[in-house]
């Protein structure tokens, strides 16, 4: 579509040279930088008639477009609070994490359970705190947290968590699932992408006749701010067989670290960390992607 240029002399230079108009479609250049719409550069057969330029025109970034982006705007949701202030190519990235954008509850975004709540984004924590005490309290965390999911083989069960560490709120969710006789376990940071980025979930669980017998996965975290799909395939999966092993009167005790990527295992604590990596049990593609990831836990 083009637009008539009149007076602007900025704009008359991003004008089709031929037709005059702005387009801000398919937008076509010569090394003079004459610029042309698509559909006089198709008319001329793609050679520069300006000037007796003569030069091959090829197609080129929207000078327009180009302008538009780099121009500064402010975030969609600046009636709800939002200070933030940027390019306009950087939108799509800022508002997935605008702490300012409508939300749904946590619980209804991974399906956990139902509840009808919609506000902000930077109130759900509070929201699911005040409303969602039969939860538990947000646990603080240490690294001596040891906890136990429920399971059962008649009915599928969810637990849900707020965790805070290192200063920041991730939530974390278990599924038992009857059907397929397994766990499944998420996490995901209530924040940036990029701030996700930088941690690690270590879920080890253990029988509570003996400590050192067990499984220990590690996942990427990821943001809530990622996409659905992605933090849900990215979730651990102890499958049948593991929590046969594991589950005693029909609880799974289990040890939840968040760690920094950076994070070193103190010498002393190596021996214990080493029994995870006794071959004789199945570990699943979490443990491989463990290995991949150079995982803290599991190096040699
Ligand atoms: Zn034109
Ligand atoms: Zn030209
Ligand atoms: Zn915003
Ligand atoms: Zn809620």
């Amino acid at each position: 579509m083009a637009t008539s240029v009149e007076t602007n002399s900025i704009l008359r230079a991003f004008a089709c040279k031929e037709c005059e108009d702005l387009t801000m479609d398919d937008c076509f250049g010569c090394r003079n930088k004459h610029i042309f719409c698509g559909d006089c550069a198709g008319d001329l057969d793609f050679v520069c008639n300006f000037d007796n330029c003569n030069q091959v025109l090829k197609i080129i970034a929207n000078p327009l477009e180009k302008m538009v982006q780099n121009t500064s705007v402010v975030c969609k949701f600046s009636e709800n609070g939002c200070t933030w202030n940027f390019k306009a190519k950087d939108m799509a990235n800022h508002l997935e994490e605008c702490n300012f954008a409508p939300y749904n509850c946590v619980g209804r975004k991974l399906n956990m359970f139902l509840c009808s709540w919609k506000g902000l984004k930077k109130d759900a924590i509070e929201h699911f705190k005040e409303s969602h005490s039969n939860f538990g309290n947000c646990f603080p965390f240490t690294h001596k947290s040891f906890f136990k999911i429920n399971f059962s083989n008649k009915i599928n069960l969810k637990g849900f968590h707020l965790i805070n560490a290192f200063n920041k709120d991730f939530c974390f969710c278990c599924q038992s699932d009857s059907t397929k006789k397994e766990v499944n376990v998420m996490i995901y940071l209530m924040g940036r992408k990029t701030t996700a980025k930088k941690y690690l979930l270590s879920f080890e669980i253990y029988t509570t006749e003996n400590y050192f017998k067990k499984v220990t996965f590690v996942q990427p975290i990821f943001s809530d701010a990622d996409d659905e799909d992605e933090i849900k395939s990215n979730g651990i999966n102890v499958s049948e067989n593991i929590l046969k092993q594991f589950v005693v009167d029909d609880k799974l005790h289990y040890r939840l670290r968040i760690v920094k990527k950076e994070f070193k295992p103190r010498t002393e604590s190596a021996s214990s960390e080493n029994e995870v990596r006794k071959p004789e049990r199945k570990q699943g593609k979490n443990f491989e992607m463990a290995k991949k990831m150079n995982n803290p836990f599991l190096r040699g």
